[in-house]
């Protein structure tokens, strides 16, 4: 893999994209502890969000609107029909029309972007609330000292104090600098900060008792990069930030769905140059040259993130540097999901749309987000570093990079490393001070930001439920028992699951209803919804309902009611299946509850049981999706019961 990172004062925020996003939070799988996802750190992001004076794509004030580049990805999106999935994500951008150089709120002079496209190169105008502009101007201000063109080669502890050797200079052949301190914050990001764990531990052996999880747990994000050679040069799809969309997908892949992003890249000449030289052999850069279309107008990106398995290991080659394991087939759902897109989309911008030339000609992904490496658990042998961040058995080390982020973000994590990050350094100065109530003085100015991603991730949520979930229907008519024909007291009502998945999942076996009820007696039929519970685990009952509707008065009602076993056998199940007593009472519980039982006759049973519909994209799903709850419904009626345990007398 090729990890692209920045290298300077402020890291790879003067080479980012702008992109300031939070992940999805029903994305993230249980290698998230609780103190990494959203409800804990969604504080901390409003805190970095604010320090970097984040906020959407503006208009170009030449133009007066925004970015040609963004109305083509959310008009893709809309003939695409999904919409909805296309968000404009928050960039640390200074959008401010003047010429004029102003103070930001850290007191550094900024200048407002001019939609040169070329933020992948640093900003010339310090438009980018890069870290420079921010976190960093404030911590020299508070009496920090940068060194620049410093690279730290190695770390001693003699057991009190850390020392750092680093070189300086253009001599390679100087002798390395050292610098003495109490604490030592490892920020060198995921592949550096490990590289120099590892090197401290196997060849320094400076730091023999690191944890042997160091180098485990790398992830490239599931980054996945395409390019499409424009042969026209209107619109210009290069003006404007880098990125200024991201549309989450929801590809269907080998039975099962695959979660990932894209966003739209613009590409500067000289970065399509430099991508070219990724190619290792002069021979081979000829061929690519080439097959290359010629003279290509404007060069357009697509960059794709999900979640790949994090299952990397990065360890050292021969010279100490830094080398990583990692096996493309096991992130094939998600590559071939990501290699999809292009050819999709090219369909409808009638250009080609390629994966970069390293991964065609070598797959050889390239991630400009790696994470991981260093993991974090309580248990020294499982994790490098503890919750709190310091390294496991060297007091005073601690790690605060995307080395230490557990698994890929599914979008773009610097956001997640600097809330994490905020998180973690309230908890040491809380530590070190015994003042636990402090906090950072910047919390007076936070207030909570916009997430524009999260409506995307919610649409598509919900879709994936509706629509891309295996799920089933069911129809199931009750004829109230007694009732003639001057007296048609009826349940009628369609069960629907919209994901087998999670309702085999849920203890409870939970499934909406909603129909009509119409009861001897009342006038109705009434619009009833509510919720089963379909063979609830360790309970007595086997089905159990929960109703409410509301009468022509207003008034709201509730009938609740279950199935229960009749006695033993199958016999006895059977006819404790077709059969419910309701309950029928006013919701504020003004007034006396009266009774009322349904059953289901033999036709009922027939017509209800060939009412099963499975839902999903495909006539292989739906049937799929039939027989899965088929196998459920029958071996929970074969399944016997708990016996109910007899009540004690008194
Ligand atoms: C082209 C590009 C576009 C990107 N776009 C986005 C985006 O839009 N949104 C987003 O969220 N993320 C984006 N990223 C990723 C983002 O930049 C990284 O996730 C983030 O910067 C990682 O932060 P970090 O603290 O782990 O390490 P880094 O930001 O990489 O910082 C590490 C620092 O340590 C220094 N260093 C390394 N080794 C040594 C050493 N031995 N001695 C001394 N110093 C050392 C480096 O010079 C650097 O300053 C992008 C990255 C690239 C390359
Ligand atoms: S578009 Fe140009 S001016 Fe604006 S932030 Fe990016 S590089 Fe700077």
């Amino acid at each position: 893999m090729i990890s692209l990172q920045g290298a300077g004062w402020g890291g790879g925020s003067l080479v980012y994209a702008n992109v300031f996003a939070r992940p999805a939070a029903s994305t993230l799988d249980d290698r998230w502890p609780d103190e990494l996802r959203r409800e804990e750190l969604d504080p901390y992001f409003d805190l970095a969000g604010t320090m970097l004076d984040v906020t959407p794509v503006k208009a170009d004030p030449t133009t007066g609107d925004v970015p040609a580049r963004t109305v083509v990805f959310e008009d893709l999106t809309e003939q695409m029909g999904i919409r909805p999935a296309t968000t404009r994500p928050n960039l640390a951008v200074r959008f401010d029309s003047s010429e004029a150089w102003t103070y930001n709120q850290h007191g550094v002079s900024q200048r407002g972007c001019t939609f040169t496209g070329e933020c992948v190169l640093g900003c010339n105008r310090s438009a980018k609330n890069s870290l420079d502009h921010n976190y960093l101007a404030v911590a020299e201000r508070n009496g920090a000292t940068a060194v620049i063109g410093s690279e730290v080669k190695r770390i001693d502890w003699d057991g009190s104090r850390w020392t750092v050797w680093a070189a300086e200079g253009p001599d390679p052949g100087e002798p390395l600098v050292r610098r003495t301190a109490t604490r030592v914050f490892l920020a060198a990001g995921a592949v550096s900060t490990t590289e120099l764990l590892l090197r401290s531990r196997d060849v320094d052996k400076t730091l023999p008792n690191l944890s042997p999880a160091l180098g485990h747990g790398f992830s490239g994000n599931g980054d996945y990069l395409a390019l499409s050679n424009l042969r026209h040069s209107a619109p210009d799809l290069t003006t404007g930030p880098t990125i200024t969309t991201t549309t989450v997908l929801d590809v269907w892949e080998r039975s099962r769905p695959v979660w990932l992003q894209v966003q739209d890249g613009a590409v500067p000449q000289a970065v399509s140059m430099m991508l070219n030289r990724l190619l290792p052999f002069r021979t081979v850069r000829a061929a690519w040259r080439r097959f290359r279309p010629r003279g290509p107008k404007q060069t357009f990106a697509f960059l794709s993130m999900g979640h790949d398995a994090g299952s990397g290991r990065l360890e050292l080659d021969g010279s100490g540097e830094a080398r990583l394991r990692w096996v493309n087939r096991w992130q094939s759902r998600l590559y071939r999901a990501e290699g999809r897109v292009g050819p999709a989309v090219a369909r409808i911008i009638r250009a080609p749309v390629r994966a970069v030339a390293t991964w065609s000609l070598f797959r050889l992904p390239v991630t400009v987000h790696p994470l991981g490496g260093v993991p974090t658990s309580s248990d020294p042998a499982k994790g490098v570093v503890g919750p709190d961040r310091q390294v496991h058995g060297y007091p005073g080390l601690y790690v605060m990079d995307g080395s230490v982020i557990p698994a890929s973000t599914g979008a773009n994590p610097s956001a997640t490393i600097m809330a994490s990050t905020e998180r973690a350094i309230e908890g040491i100065i809380r530590e070190t001070t015994g003042d636990r109530s402090w906090r950072a003085p910047e919390w007076a100015s936070v207030s909570k930001l916009p997430i524009p991603e999260d409506a995307a991730y919610n649409w598509m949520l919900q879709r994936r439920q509706g629509t891309a979930g295996d799920g089933v229907t069911i129809d199931e008519t009750m004829h109230e028992r007694g009732s003639d024909a001057s007296s048609t007291g009826e349940l009628r009502v369609r069960l629907e699951i919209p994901s087998l998945d999670r309702f085999r999942d849920d203890p409870e076996h939970r499934l909406s209803v909603a129909g009509t009820l119409t009861i001897s007696g009342f006038s109705g039929p009434y619009r009833v919804t509510g919720q089963l519970r379909m063979f609830p685990e360790g309970a007595n009952e086997l089905m159990r309902y929960d109703l409410e509707f509301t009468d022509p008065a207003g008034q709201d009602w509730t009938a609740v009611g279950s199935k229960r076993q009749q006695g033993l056998g199958p016999l006895a199940r059977y006819r404790g299946l077709t059969k419910i007593d309701l309950t029928i009472r006013r919701a504020d519980g003004s007034e006396a509850e009266f009774r009322r039982t349904f059953v289901l006759h033999p036709w009922d049973v027939v017509r209800n049981g060939a009412s099963i519909r499975g839902s999903g994209f495909t006539f292989h799903r739906r049937r799929r999706a039939f027989q899965v709850f088929s196998r459920f419904f029958l071996s929970a009626v074969l399944r016997p019961r708990p016996k109910r345990r007899p009540q004690r007398r008194r």
